[in-house]
C-alpha cells in the first residue's frame, strides 16, 4: 500500500482524480479539502493509503445510546437527548477560586435526566436549552429522577455533527492520535468514508496459504478490523497481523544483508596454522582463559573463510576483549595485511594504543594512532602510512570513518563498544574496503550484553560470541551507596588507602560548576585538595584537556605518580589500571545503569580487594531503581536486563545508537514468539531467493526497501 511515489502535481479541487486510490492526495478524500489536508501533514499524512495506515492508539467501548427510561442504576450508559433547562451554581466569574457546579436538565422521548457537572464553568457559554448532547456517565437515582454526575459531556452544533447514526449501536471507538485542531472523532468520520472506497486496493505481499499456516488474516481485514473492530479479540488479530509484518520486514532486512556477506562479499582468507597461533599468544602476557579461547576459535574459523566475518563479541567489563581483538588483528597482520581498531573516545583509543604497543614493543608490527586531535602533519604523515601500507594497525576513533583515511589492505576491523555505534556507523566501515565487492572482516565488541531479543532486533545481521567468565584471580568488588550527608566519611576512609599506595577515581557529572548545583571536577578537586586529600597528589581529567596532557596525565597515573584522578565520565569505558582500587561516583542518581556498571568496571582489575562507593540521592523513582540494581548485583547481564525494564524495550529498538526506526506495533516483552517466527520465515524467504526477485516475492521487496532499506543500507543488496 502506498508504494507509488506520489510525484505528479496536483491542482485545485476541480484536478481531483477519479476514482479515489491509495495514492491519492489526501486533499482529495471525502471531507477533507485543502484545509484539512494541511492538518493532516503534521501528522504525517500525506495521501490516503497514509491515512489507512494511521491506526488508532486506542478504543473506547461505547455500548450504544439508551433512551432514557432504559437507563439502569449504577450502569453506565450513554444518552443522546436535548437540554431543556441549565443553570450555572456559584461565583459569577469565571476566575473566582471558590468552586461552583453546572447543573443541567436533558429529556428524549421517554424520559428526564439530571446532570451536575462540578466546576465545570466552561459549560456556561456553551450548554444552552435547545442543544442537543451525548452524555456518557454512571447512572444514579436521585429523588427517583435518574442522574449522572461528571458525565462526559459532548455537545452537538454544525461544527461537531453527531459521529453517525452508528453511534447509537454497540461498537468499539477508535481513538486515534491526533492533534488539537484535527481532533480524532473527525479523523473517524473521514476514515469511515474513505476506506470503503479504496479497500479493495489494498494488496497483501503473502498468498493465502502462507498467511493461513501462521494464522494471519489478510492486511485488508486487518485494516477494516482495527478501523471498526468488533471486540477486543478481533484487534488482537489484527495488531498480531501488523507485528508480524513489522518484526519480519527488520527480519528480512538483516537476513538479506548476511545473505548478500556471504555471497557476494569476499574478504581476504586469512592464513592460520599452529605455529602462527603459538607465535601469536608467545606475545601475550598471560594465558588465556578457557572463555577467550572459545571465542577465538569462532573468530579464527571465521577469518580463514572468504567472506566476511560479522561478529559480536559480548563479555562483560574487564572480561578480557582486547587481547581477543589483538589475536585477530595480528592474524591480519600475519597474513601482510592491516587490522583497525575503532573505540568511542579518544581516550580510549589512546588507552588502546598505549597498551597494544607496550604487548607489541619487541615485534615489528607497526602501529599507527589516528584520532581527531592529531595536528595537521601529524594527520598527513598517519594517513600516507596507512595508504602506503606502512603500517599494520590503525587504532583510532570515529576518525577513522572520515573519507580520506584509505587503506592499502584492510583485512580486519574492529569495532571496541559496539553499544555506542548503530547499524549505519557499521555500514559507513564496511565501505572502506578498496573494491564493490570487498569488505573487511568485522568484530563488535560490546561490554553492555545485550538480552536475546534485543540482539535479534538491533544486531539481528551479527553473529555472536560471548565471553562468559572473567580472567582468575579478580576479587569481587564491594559496592556501597551513600548519602551526600556521609560524603565526608567515604573521603577519609579513601585518603587513608591512598596513603599506604592505592589509587582512586572520583567521577562527577560536569567539569565546571554551573546553573544544575551539581559537584564539578574542577572545584571537588580544589576542595579535596584543601581538605581530605591535602598532601596527596590528585589529578584531574576531562574532555578539554588536550591530547598530550592527557596521555601524559594518564601515564603518570597508571605509573603511580598521582594518588587519584578527579574525572568526568571520559574514563568510563576501556581504561585499565590494575592498580586503582577505589571508585567514587558523585552524583550516581545521574548516571545511566549501563555507565554505572561501566564505571564501577573501571577497578577490581588488579591483586587488592577493590571498593565502588555510589553517592546518590535519587529524587526521582527510576533513579532510585537503578541504584538499587547496580548496588544489588555486579553481573552485567543482570544489570542489563534490570536496565531494560526501567527503560523499556520500546526505547532501546528504536534508540539512535541502533540506527533503526522504532517498531511502531510490536511490542517485544509481549511478542516474543512472534519474533521467532519472523525470524526463522525471514531466514528461509532468503534462501529460497535471497535477492527477493521472484515474482511472487516482488511487493515484499518494495515494502522491505520502503521501511529499511536507507536504515540497513540494501540499496546495493536487494
Ligand atoms: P574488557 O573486556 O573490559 O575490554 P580488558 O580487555 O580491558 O577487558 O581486560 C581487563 C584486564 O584483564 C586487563 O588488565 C587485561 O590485561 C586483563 N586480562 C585479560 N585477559 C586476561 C587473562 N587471560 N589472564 C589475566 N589477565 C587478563
Ligand atoms: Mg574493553
Amino acid at each position: 500500500m502506498g508504494d507509488q511515489p506520489l510525484d505528479q502535481h496536483t491542482s485545485p479541487i476541480l484536478d481531483a482524480p477519479q476514482p479515489l486510490t491509495l495514492a491519492t492526495p489526501i486533499q482529495f478524500a471525502p471531507n477533507v479539502g485543502q484545509r484539512r489536508a494541511d492538518l493532516f501533514q503534521k501528522l504525517n499524512i500525506r495521501i490516503i493509503a497514509d491515512l489507512i495506515k494511521h491506526i488508532p492508539h486506542r478504543y473506547e467501548y461505547n455500548a450504544g445510546t439508551l433512551p432514557i427510561n432504559q437507563l439502569q442504576k449504577d450502569a453506565t450508559a450513554t444518552v443522546r437527548a436535548l437540554v431543556v433547562n441549565c443553570r450555572w451554581v456559584g461565583p459569577p466569574s469565571r476566575f473566582s477560586k471558590q468552586k461552583g457546579r453546572f447543573e443541567l436538565a436533558v429529556e428524549d422521548q421517554s424520559g428526564r435526566l439530571d446532570i451536575v457537572a462540578f466546576n465545570a464553568a466552561y459549560l456556561r457559554d456553551k450548554v444552552k436549552p435547545g442543544r442537543e448532547v451525548i452524555v456518557s456517565g454512571k447512572v444514579t437515582l436521585y429523588n427517583a429522577v435518574s442522574q449522572m454526575v461528571n458525565p462526559k459531556i459532548t455537545i452537538i452544533n454544525d461544527d461537531n455533527p453527531p459521529p453517525s447514526d452508528e453511534w447509537a449501536t454497540e461498537r468499539y471507538r477508535p481513538i486515534y492520535p491526533a492533534t488539537e485542531s484535527l481532533p480524532s472523532p473527525e479523523i473517524e468520520r473521514i476514515i469511515r468514508k474513505t476506506l470503503p472506497l479504496v479497500a479493495h486496493e489494498i494488496e497483501d505481499h503473502f498468498d493465502a496459504p502462507y498467511r493461513d499456516r501462521r494464522n494471519l488474516p489478510t492486511l485488508r481485514d486487518t485494516y477494516q478490523t482495527l478501523h471498526a473492530p468488533q471486540s477486543e479479540e478481533d484487534v488482537k488479530t489484527a495488531r498480531r497481523r501488523l507485528a508480524y509484518d513489522e518484526l519480519l520486514l527488520l527480519q528480512l532486512g538483516f537476513a538479506v544483508k548476511r545473505k548478500h556477506t556471504h555471497l557476494e562479499l569476499e574478504a581476504p582468507a586469512l592464513r592460520y596454522s599452529d605455529a602462527i597461533d603459538q607465535h601469536i599468544r608467545s606475545r601475550f602476557p598471560f594465558i588465556l582463559t578457557d572463555a577467550q579461547d572459545n571465542v577465538i576459535r569462532q573468530i579464527t574459523t571465521d577469518l580463514q573463510k572468504s567472506s566476511p566475518m560479522n561478529r559480536l563479541l559480548q563479555g562483560d567489563v574487564g572480561s578480557g576483549k582486547t587481547i581477543v581483538a589483538l589475536y585477530a588483528l595480528l592474524l591480519a597482520v600475519t597474513s601482510e595485511k592491516q587490522g583497525a581498531l575503532m573505540a568511542p573516545t579518544e581516550l580510549l583509543a589512546e588507552q588502546h594504543f598505549l597498551s597494544i604497543s607496550q604487548i607489541l614493543a619487541e615485534s615489528d608490527v607497526k602501529i599507527t594512532l589516528l584520532t581527531g586531535s592529531l595536528t595537521k602533519p601529524q594527520r598527513t604523515a598517519a594517513l600516507y602510512d596507512i595508504e602506503k601500507g606502512n603500517t599494520d594497525i590503525v587504532i583510532g576513533t570515529h576518525a577513522i570513518l572520515t573519507e580520506s583515511v584509505n587503506f592499502k589492505d584492510l583485512a580486519v576491523t574492529i569495532i571496541d563498544e559496539q553499544h555506542r555505534f548503530g547499524v549505519v556507523q557499521r555500514a559507513a566501515l564496511k565501505a572502506k574496503a578498496n573494491h564493490q565487492q570487498a569488505a573487511p572482516h568485522t568484530l563488535v565488541m560490546t561490554a553492555t550484553p545485550i538480552p536475546r531479543t534485543l540482539s535479534l532486533t538491533v544486531f539481528g545481521d551479527l553473529d555472536v560470541s560471548t565471553i562468559d567468565k572473567l580472567p582468575p584471580g579478580r576479587k569481587p568488588i564491594t559496592t556501597k551507596r551513600v548519602t551526600p550527608d556521609n560524603a565526608d566519611k567515604v573521603y577519609q576512609y579513601t585518603a587513608e588507602q591512598l596513603q599506604k599506595g592505592r589509587q582512586a577515581y572520583i567521577v562527577l557529572p560536569t567539569i565546571d560548576e554551573n546553573d544544575s548545583g551539581l559537584k564539578a571536577v574542577r572545584t571537588h578537586a580544589d576542595q579535596l585538595n584543601k581538605t581530605h586529600f591535602k598532601g596527596l597528589n590528585i589529578a584531574i581529567i576531562h574532555s578539554q584537556i588536550k591530547r598530550e596532557a592527557r596521555q601524559r596525565l594518564m601515564q603518570h597515573f597508571r605509573d603511580g605518580k598521582y594518588h587519584a584522578l578527579i574525572a568526568t565520565t571520559v574514563i568510563e569505558v576501556g581504561v585499565d589500571v590494575p592498580n586503582a582500587s577505589i571508585m567514587i561516583v558523585e552524583h550516581a542518581e545521574r548516571f545511566g545503569l549501563a555507565q554505572l556498571h561501566q564505571l564501577r568496571g573501571r577497578v577490581g582489575r588488579g591483586k587488592d580487594k577493590s571498593l565502588c562507593v555510589f553517592i546518590a540521592d535519587p529524587t526521582t523513582e527510576d533513579g532510585e531503581q537503578r541504584l538499587a540494581a547496580i548496588t544489588n548485583s555486579t553481573d552485567g547481564f543482570k544489570i542489563a536486563e534490570a536496565d531494560l525494564k526501567i527503560r523499556g524495550m520500546g526505547e532501546l529498538v528504536g534508540s539512535k545508537q541502533s540506527g533503526l526506526p522504532p517498531l511502531q506495533i510490536a511490542d517485544l516483552t509481549t511478542h516474543f514468539d512472534l519474533l521467532h517466527l519472523a525470524k526463522r520465515d525471514a531466514d528461509s524467504l532468503v534462501d529460497d531467493d535471497p535477492k527477493l526477485i521472484k515474482p511472487s516475492h516482488e511487493l515484499l521487496r518494495k515494502r522491505l526497501i520502503k521501511q529499511y532499506g536507507k536504515a540497513l543500507g540494501l540499496a546495493d543488496v536487494a
